[in-house]
């Protein structure tokens, strides 16, 4: 069993590169963004609770995160590997994630980062907004979510670092070769 998890600012491609890693590998995705759509768009109690803070594009609390990313694990018993896309965005949720995976008497054994600059992001994100009607796209929006990367959730990266788990890949140019450095990782050991 692999877990993985794929860390970067919004924009980074964690959603594209995720899709090629579950076709490649068959891990369980596990995507609190998406998680936390799902609820606001089929109007759950939870869903309900975290909607103003989605699209204020401001981090949901931990509490609330790492209780709905628990009960996603919990329905994944048999997962041959996880694939964590927006999770941690906090060093709480980093140890929380450590502890879920000590008490399955398992691990986080990759984590990499995608690094794109914030100037590529928002042109990235400015170009999704023409394709994905996404509310926490619109500019004042993703000031907050860009902010938020940069203020918490940067500090995640020294948590892997200082433990030797991080393997840091360049986010920008071609897709598939951006793919292949990352399988070339995952292959390694
Ligand atoms: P992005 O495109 O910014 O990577 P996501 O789709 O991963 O966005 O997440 C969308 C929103 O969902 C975030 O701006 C935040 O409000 C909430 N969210 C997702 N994952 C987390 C998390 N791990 N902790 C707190 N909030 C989260």
């Amino acid at each position: 069993m692999i877990n993985l998890v794929l860390f970067g600012p919004p924009g980074a491609g964690k959603g594209t590169q995720s899709e090629k890693l579950i076709k490649k590998y068959g891990f369980v995705h596990i995507s609190t963004g998406d998680l936390f759509r799902w609820h606001t768009k089929n109007d759950t109690p939870l869903g309900k609770r975290v909607k103003e803070i989605m699209n204020s594009g401001a981090l949901v609390p931990d509490e609330i995160t790492i209780a709905m990313l628990k009960e996603e694990l919990d329905k994944n018993p048999q997962a041959k590997g996880f694939l964590f896309d927006g999770f941690p965005r906090t060093v709480p949720q980093a140890e929380a994630l450590d502890k879920f995976m000590k008490d399955n008497g398992s691990a986080i054994h990759f984590v990499i980062a995608l690094d794109v600059n914030e100037a590529e992001l928002r042109t990235r994100i400015a170009k999704r907004r023409t394709v994905e009607n996404r509310a926490d796209d619109e500019e004042e929006k993703l000031n907050k979510r860009i902010t938020e990367y940069f203020t918490k959730t940067i500090h995640v990266l020294p948590y892997y670092e200082k433990q030797n788990r991080l393997n840091t890949v360049h986010g920008i140019g071609d897709i598939e070769e951006i793919f292949s450095n990352i399988c070339t990782i995952l292959d390694k050991k």
